[in-house]
């Protein structure tokens, strides 16, 4: 059969290709973004809790409304906008499956979609099946002076023309670790002022940012919102990321056009752990304290790495940062990264994954991404190998 692909460059996703390498070469996994520990054990009782009084069956398409209204209130109390529970809010498998939804039910064929690059894996593939363009703005790289990456919203702005659908966001950032700030909602607000263009905002990290940061989601500004979807992952707030539960909050003629896409993807998501995570959300404090959590452990991977022959740099938000090894070597990203997994025991990402050409002298910065969303102990152990490199 003369069978073509719909995705003829994609393969396995360079999260399953690290992960399977460490566990091959009995490496510490510093790579994929989870933790090496377990959710809350009060949120794992809620939900054999569940499932012992009988929440096994379908829930509703838009996952359960005490779920729903949970959301709401957060993102109420958090960032200023009520999203109805009803209407504007949809529990998804996962961040992933909100975004994928998300990009089939607005793109359309030949639509652009801008993203900037580095990004998150799974936008491009999404856009390709939507038989959309994708339009890549790259971020300004670190140099000495300014070691964090850095977005030039003009740039992004001269990206956008008639046809383009969507613009893709994604901070707290994956890879980079930076956040917005406001003069960035500024610069985004002039931009969807000018040209009415539709906000995908992954906001997967929006419960980890440092240094008494605040999350600046988007759904702080109305201007903003009213164009945008919003979307967080349970995963990331909870340890819990194979349960693969999330959301999407936009307004509501957007939130029935994903419903659309939603409830023949999934139809809906696992029940229990819904039931649970609606009685779970009651207290804050599990994601109040969590930048708190994490600061710590990011402090603890960025010293013991300050102390070798890496040089890390200080991430302003997500479980991840970078560490620039041109100390070491002058390996392409995806080589050091295998090297340092088959022979020192440590695995990482390279950065040059979340690039478009991942093999390209450009995208080559000689950057490594480590995940410290690890007990201490796994922190440790790894320093010490990475002492050794
Ligand atoms: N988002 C996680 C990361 O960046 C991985 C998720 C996945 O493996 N698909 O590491």
């Amino acid at each position: 059969m003369n069978f073509q692909s719909k995705l003829p460059d994609v393969g396995t996703t360079i999260f399953t290709v690290m992960s399977q390498l460490a566990v091959d070469h009995n490496a510490i996994n510093l790579g994929q973004g989870f933790p090496d520990f377990n959710p809350d054990e009060a949120l794992l009782d809620l939900v054999t809790l569940a499932m012992k009084e009988g929440h096994n069956q379908y829930p509703p398409m838009a996952g359960i409304l005490a779920l729903r209204e949970a959301i709401s209130s957060k993102v109420e109390n958090l960032y200023g906008r009520r999203y109805d529970a009803a209407t504007e809010i949809t529990v998804t498998s996962g961040a992933s499956e909100a975004l994928m939804a998300s990009i089939l039910a607005f793109v359309h064929q030949g639509d652009e979609v801008v993203i900037i690059e580095p990004f998150y894996d799974l936008y491009i593939p999404a856009i390709q099946l939507a038989g959309g363009r994708p339009i890549i703005v790259p971020m300004l790289p670190p140099t000495k002076q300014t070691p964090q990456y850095q977005v030039d919203w003009q740039e992004v702005r001269k990206a956008i023309t008639p046809k383009t659908r969507m613009l893709i966001l994604n901070f707290p950032h994956n890879p980079t670790g930076i956040n917005l700030k406001t003069e960035d909602l500024d610069a985004l607000e002039s931009i969807v002022n000018e040209t009415g263009i539709l906000l995908l905002s992954d906001e997967v990290y929006e419960h980890i940012v440092f240094d008494g940061q605040i999350h600046q989601s988007l759904s702080r500004r109305e201007a903003l919102a009213n164009n945008a979807i919003v979307i967080s992952s349970f995963g990331k707030t909870y340890n819990a990321t194979g349960w693969k539960i999330g959301y999407c909050c936009a307004p509501k003629w957007m939130s029935s056009e994903i419903r659309k896409v939603h409830q023949f993807m999934v139809f809906t998501v696992t029940s229990p752990m819904q039931v649970a995570l609606a009685h779970y959300m009651q207290d804050p404090e599990p994601y109040l304290n969590l930048s708190a959590f994490y600061q710590q452990k990011r402090d603890r991977l960025f010293e013991g790495l300050a102390s070798t022959r890496f040089s890390p740099v200080k991430s302003e938000g997500t479980f991840f940062l970078l560490a620039d090894y041109s100390a070491i070597s002058d390996m392409p990203e995806a080589e050091f990264a295998k090297w340092m997994t088959t022979t020192h025991g440590v695995g990482l990402i390279p950065v040059s994954a979340f690039y478009r050409q991942p093999t390209a002298v450009e995208s080559n910065h000689r950057l490594a991404r480590f995940c410290f969303a690890k007990r201490d102990s796994t922190l440790d152990a790894a320093i010490e190998k990475l002492s050794r490199v």
